[in-house]
């Protein structure tokens, strides 16, 4: 029988035993103990990221009327160090409901970011804005009713325009407008003639129809017309309700109508005109989600100042007439788009529209004549034609290549080709 090994018993483990581990302690004297302990991960790896950059970079000369433009282009290698996380994302809050503990009152706050983007839309929509010139400035209903007729009749008119734009175009509406204004019968012999309550009453429906034929769901207007002109000269004198409750009793009105009625007719301002594009642009805004235009009336008018409720109409739906388009939105053009305001901007337009904005500035600069920006300016390759290396011809493709040559020439009439042609086989081309 093999002697059986002498297995040591496991060392016992005591204070003492790990007493020399002791941070700082350099008591026992050996070698190992004497290097101080290694420092916490958290203090090896610095709180800085090296982020290697290739930087290319374009010199900006003074231009001189000696010199003449010159290249200068550098590229390096850029170690930037980031010590900050990057900065926190912008925070958009939508409109919200609070109600205060003690009084149990309930007040709405306005989306965080509302006046910075209200702001940059009126100065988009201001002259020389990219969203300035949009058909509601000059053919929005508040502006089509004939100014040469008495006020009474205006208001008629505006009342008329506003009933007819609904799911029609301002420039279509305002055709049939023009159409109306002009081609309506006198009611009577020596009155005049055009948009006004008594020749509604009197014009034949059909002749209405024919008129407004150019609008959407023209044969239902025409019946809302006719009706609602009954409505004022038996219930309202012959004039236009100046009351919201009055005007969307009228047929075929409803509350943006009657708001936008009341403050166009009667400079009175008691509520939003809310339509579709107020509706989708300030949804798209993230100010609040709704599923209306009423809906969108009621939230807007929670918390927007009321010095705001006129103007908010004219600004986007001129917004969204040029710029914020219910299809193929301009968000490369846009500034809410561009600074970063809008939550539904489309990421590549915005891209793109930044690159342009940016090398429009150097132009800008470059036409000051102080700055002139210098760039390498590239020879362009241009590739005449595809020349395969080596390649095996067959015997009918020769025939056909050399039967094109003799009508289009022989491809190596270049000099540079040329040259690496054999004189031998030259001579032969050319006779
Ligand atoms: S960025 Fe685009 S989606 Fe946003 S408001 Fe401008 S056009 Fe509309």
């Amino acid at each position: 029988m093999p002697p059986r090994p002498i297995v040591s018993p496991p060392r016992r483990i005591t204070r003492s035993s790990l007493a020399r581990f002791r941070y700082g302690d350099n008591s026992s004297g050996s070698k190992e103990n004497s290097t101080p302990p290694p420092a916490d991960i958290e203090d090896i790896i610095p709180n800085t990221t090296a982020i290697r950059k290739r930087k290319r970079t374009t010199t900006l000369l003074e231009a001189s009327s000696t010199s003449p433009r010159r290249t200068v282009k550098t590229e390096e290698e850029v170690e930037t160090k980031v010590t900050a996380p990057p900065a926190s994302r912008r925070q958009r809050k939508p409109a919200r409901k609070t109600v205060d503990a003690k009084t149990g009152e309930a007040t709405v706050s306005a989306p965080s970011d509302w006046e910075e983007i209200y702001d940059a839309v009126k100065a988009m929509r201001s002259p020389g804005g990219v969203a300035a010139n949009a058909a509601v400035d000059t053919m929005g209903c508040e502006r089509l009713a004939d100014t040469t007729t008495s006020p009474r009749d205006q208001r008629f008119q505006t009342l008329i325009a506003l009933m007819l734009s609904s799911q029609t175009k301002d420039t279509v509406n305002a055709i049939a407008m023009k159409r109306l204004q002009t081609e309506l019968p006198p009611h009577a012999p020596g009155a005049p003639p055009g948009l006004n309550l008594e020749n509604v009453l009197a014009a034949d429906a059909e002749l209405i129809n024919k008129l407004i034929w150019a609008v959407g769901f023209h044969n239902n207007k025409t019946k809302y017309i006719k009706q609602a002109a009954v409505i004022l000269r038996d219930q309202w004198g012959g004039d236009i309700p100046d009351t919201i409750e009055g005007l969307v009793a009228l047929p075929g009105v409803g509350p943006k109508m009657g708001y936008l009625c009341l403050s166009a007719a009667w400079d009175r301002t008691e509520g939003i005109g809310v339509d579709v594009h107020v509706h989708r642009i300030t949804n798209l805004w993230g100010w609040h989600t709704t599923k209306n235009p009423e809906e969108t009336r009621l939230a807007l008018q929670s918390w927007l100042p009321r010095d705001r409720w006129r103007e908010i109409n004219w600004l986007l739906v001129g917004f969204g007439q040029t710029v914020c388009l219910p299809v193929g939105r301009r968000c490369g053009d846009c500034d809410l788009g561009l600074r970063g305001l809008c939550k539904a901007a489309e990421r590549k337009k915005v891209l793109e529209g930044r690159k342009t904005r940016e090398s429009t500035q150097v132009k800008k600069l470059e036409d000051d004549g102080s700055i002139v920006k210098i760039e390498e300016l590239k020879e362009e390759e241009t590739i005449e034609k595809d020349v395969v290396v080596n390649e095996i011809v067959k015997d009918e493709d020769k025939e056909l290549l050399t039967t094109t040559n003799q009508f289009k020439g022989s491809p190596e009439t270049s000099p540079k080709q040329r040259e690496n042609v054999p004189k031998r086989q030259r001579k032969s081309n050319k006779t």
